[in-house]
């Protein structure tokens, strides 16, 4: 949690990957800000965990289980946001794998086609009826969550790194079409982040190697990927579309 604060009274999100991680913690921020927040993830009990958390708080929020690879489940998440709350004004797609480490040219193609199947048509699928609900709603504002994979290579990690680079393109042409009709279009570029996705795969001492990559010498936290996600979908952004936001301690100045 961040000591920054929006208010985001009577408006309404939805944040896909939103039991665990960055996704956690952007679902906590908003519910924290006033919003009401359809948390989304694959698994509903730890969808519940992650609403639970909001109301204790004193906030708003509803479970929907959904996988993003299902653009029929994602359809029904916004419809379900519309049909609790009325509207939809402020979406984070934020689910995404990390896949396996491997190279090019040994990766399989099965594994190649999950990790874009979630980390890019996934984030595509969602903004293909959240854009819509926005429009009825008179605007709104997405973040998508990329990656400093979105702008630089990193070995072993190829449908990672294209599939977060690919989002970009996807981003900006959605922010073009759509910017004179209110609604905004973000990415945001963390570098490694201390969540599930890296610590239930790696060492103490691979963490701490990937720490050193960081000019800051660390990486970073869940909070301080949140509190560029919810200025972004914040009205201080109001002249900010189809741009990249790094948050990165350093790793991509070099
Ligand atoms: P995380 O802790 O693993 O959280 C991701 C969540 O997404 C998990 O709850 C996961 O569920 C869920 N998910 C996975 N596949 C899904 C699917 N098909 N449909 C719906 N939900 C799904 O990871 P995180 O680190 O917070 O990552 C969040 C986002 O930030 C990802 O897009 C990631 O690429 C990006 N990012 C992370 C880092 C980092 O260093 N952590 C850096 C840059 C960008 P399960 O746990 O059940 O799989």
């Amino acid at each position: 949690m961040t000591d920054i604060r929006f208010d985001f009274n009577g408006r309404i999100a939805l944040v896909t990957g939103a039991a665990s991680g960055i996704g956690r913690d952007i679902a906590l921020e908003l519910g924290a800000s006033g919003a009401s927040v359809l948390v989304s993830d694959l698994d509903g009990a730890a969808c519940d965990h992650v609403t639970a958390e909001i109301a204790e708080a004193g906030g708003t929020a509803r479970s929907f289980a959904a996988d993003v690879t299902d653009e029929a489940a994602l359809k029904e998440a916004v419809a379900c946001a519309e049909a609790q709350w009325g509207g939809l004004h402020m979406a984070v797609n934020n689910a995404g794998i990390g896949g396996r480490s491997l190279p090019t040219g040994e990766y399989p193609a099965d594994d190649w086609r999950r990790v874009i199947d979630v980390n890019l048509n996934g984030v595509f699928y969602g903004m293909r009826w959240q854009i819509p609900a926005m429009l009825r709603a008179g605007g709104g504002s997405i973040v998508n969550m990329s990656s400093i994979l979105g702008s630089v290579g990193f070995a072993n990690a190829a449908p990672y790194v294209a599939a977060k680079h690919a989002l970009l393109g996807l981003t900006r042409t959605a922010a073009m079409e759509y910017a004179a009709q209110g609604v905004r279009v973000n990415a945001v570029g963390p570098a490694f982040i201390d969540t599930p996705l890296l610590s239930a795969n790696l060492s103490p001492e691979m963490m701490q190697g990937l720490a050193a990559l960081h000019p800051m010498g660390r990486i970073g936290t869940p909070a301080e990927v949140s509190a560029l996600t919810l200025f972004l979908l914040s009205g201080r952004a109001s002249f900010i579309t189809g741009s990249y936001h790094l948050v990165d301690g350093g790793y991509t100045a070099p």
